[in-house]
């Protein structure tokens, strides 16, 4: 090979560049894509937006700062690289970077301008950034934005900000990747909005071609936790490390322009499935999908289970002042809920409207009831009673849960339920009746659940579902109090949480004497999303 044919092929994917310089990674140990098969189209891919929703140990950060190396060298792109971390020389550019370059003479000879967080090839720089401040993001300017952990960075509005950053370029790129957190959070958001590429696997046996994943579905090849062995989707019969190693990129959706890759350790031949169960054995459930399986996952509190009302449940015969009732309604007749800033005292099912306004008056209580089905009653209340109001679910903008207009209050049912669900698995939401009373309560609770859907434009949304055919009214009734208790407690613009004591069990929740309390929203989103986190 000539000079020239040489240098051709080298500028013609990272891969050729890597191979014919025989690179080695920050061990020493020679770049290979035998094993690491599945990793070659992702090398080679130039996609401007590429999402990797992945596992630990598939080599990927030896795969970023190779591609960027490559990528100042010829593509001639400036590139930003964000991590989430306060001090990104000690704990990435010194570890990982400074040794790969280092180790490889093709990199050392190309690299001429070597300060620490900056690195510059030809006249082409790449940024290694935290992602702590914005005030990393300032003055800089880019074509090619890197994410790493893309999950794990601290502020999402700095990640805007280094997103800015690529507005002066012709032609901008983003690469995010990340071992996946949440359920329709982060990278795996991304990941459902890209073209979602799968790993496909063809078995020896039976020709059959699907992807592999830990569970057996009847379709997708599985961990066979009794053979301790990769199983085929359609035959059972087993997957052999070749067969794995020869798989397939194939996209879901190949019209989407994002490239979305997920990887697993269970594409990578070297890893066995005795290997899986152990990590599956040896770390939570939630460690296990999100870096063995590269897979979201959604820890349980997110459901209301029997444990999570009985640990809310705190017997008492509190007084029955500033009371708040939310109704539910089905055909036969109405659901209510009745609560006071220290818990729910009652709640249960009448055939009529006119009982739910004889609980109205007998407790001088803010009402806040479903119109729908059937609305002409809930509309003639609230034209009698000033503070009769019907409720009605919309997505709502910015950070507000509830909006008060007149008679009507709009509420983002994800949202409120959230709040409430999280208040009880805090215990700050408290039930006062006998356990055994609660058995109704804890049946609906039990029929919804949380997850994320995919829309019919595409589009993922986290959503409280029930389940099909099943009873889930006194859930929807609570929120409707706990709205309404927002009112009591003097909330006009949004849900206010009540003051939570010390001892929750005994005093949960106090009206300030002026009802004016002032907990503000987003410090309730903030505990929400830090149990959803945990
Ligand atoms: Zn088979």
């Amino acid at each position: 090979m000539d000079p020239k044919q040489r240098s051709d092929l080298e500028a013609s994917t990272p891969l050729a560049w890597i191979l014919l310089n025989g690179m080695v990674n920050e061990n020493q140990e020679i770049l290979e894509f035998d094993t690491h098969r599945f990793m070659i189209d992702i090398y080679n891919d130039n996609a401007e937006d590429i999402v990797g929703r992945k596992s630990a140990q598939v080599g990927w950060s030896v795969l970023a700062i190779l591609k960027v190396m490559w990528i100042l060298k010829h593509a001639r792109l400036n590139v930003i690289y964000a991590l989430p971390t306060k001090n990104v020389v000690n704990d990435f550019v010194k570890p990982k970077v400074n040794p790969l370059i280092a180790s490889n003479p093709a990199i050392v000879s190309i690299v001429s301008d070597d300060s620490v967080s900056l690195k510059k090839v030809g006249d082409r720089f790449v940024y290694f950034k935290g992602g702590y401040s914005d005030r990393e993001a300032i003055s800089i300017s880019g074509d090619l934005l890197v994410i790493d952990e893309y999950d794990r960075m601290p502020d999402m509005g700095v990640v805007n900000t280094f997103d800015s950053r690529l507005q002066a370029s012709k032609n901008p790129m983003r690469w995010r990747f990340s071992n996946p957190s949440q359920v329709g959070f982060g990278v795996d958001e991304l990941y459902m909005k890209s073209d979602q590429r799968h790993w496909l696997v063809t078995c020896n046996h039976c020709g059959y071609e699907w992807f592999m994943d830990w569970e057996k579905d009847g379709k997708c090849h599985y961990v066979d936790k009794e053979r301790k062995i990769y199983a085929c989707g359609k035959c059972d019969q087993e997957i052999t490390d070749e067969s794995r190693r020869m798989g397939k990129w194939q996209a879901k959706y190949p019209d989407i322009k994002r490239h979305g890759y997920w990887i697993s350790q269970m594409m990578a031949p070297w890893v066995t499935a005795e290997r899986i169960i152990e990590q599956y054995e040896e770390s939570n459930i939630e460690f296990f999908y999100n870096f063995v399986l590269g897979k979201a996952y959604t820890p349980t509190d997110m459901i209301i289970d029997r444990a999570a009302i009985l640990r809310a449940n705190a017997p008492s015969n509190i007084s029955k002042i500033h009371v708040s009732i939310g109704v539910d309604q089905d055909a036969g007749g109405q659901y209510y809920v009745c609560m006071t800033p220290q818990g729910v005292f009652d709640y249960g099912y009448v055939d009529s409207w006119d009982k739910i306004e004889h609980l109205k008056l007998m407790y001088n209580a803010v009402v806040v009831c479903d119109p729908n089905p059937y609305s002409t009653y809930p509309k003639i209340m609230s034209k009698k009673y000033n503070d009769w109001y019907m409720c009605y679910f919309k997505n709502i903008q910015g950070l507000n849960t509830i909006e008060w207009k007149g008679s009507v209050v709009y509420a983002d049912r994800t949202r409120v339920i959230d709040i409430v669900a999280n208040e009880i698995n805090n215990a700050t939401l408290l039930f006062r009746q006998r356990p055994y009373e609660l058995e109704k309560m804890i049946e609906h609770w039990a029929n919804i659940y949380r997850t994320t859907v995919e829309k019919p434009d595409g589009k993922t949304q986290t959503t409280w579902l029930k389940k099909d055919g099943k009873q889930s009214d006194y859930p929807f009734a609570l929120t409707n109090a706990r709205i309404g208790l927002a009112k009591v407690l003097g909330g006009n613009a949004d849900l206010i949480s009540p003051e939570a004591e010390t001892d929750t069990k005994t005093s949960p929740h106090l009206a300030g004497e002026d009802t004016s309390i002032t907990t503000d929203f987003s410090d309730i989103m903030q505990e929400t999303w830090s149990s959803i986190d945990e």
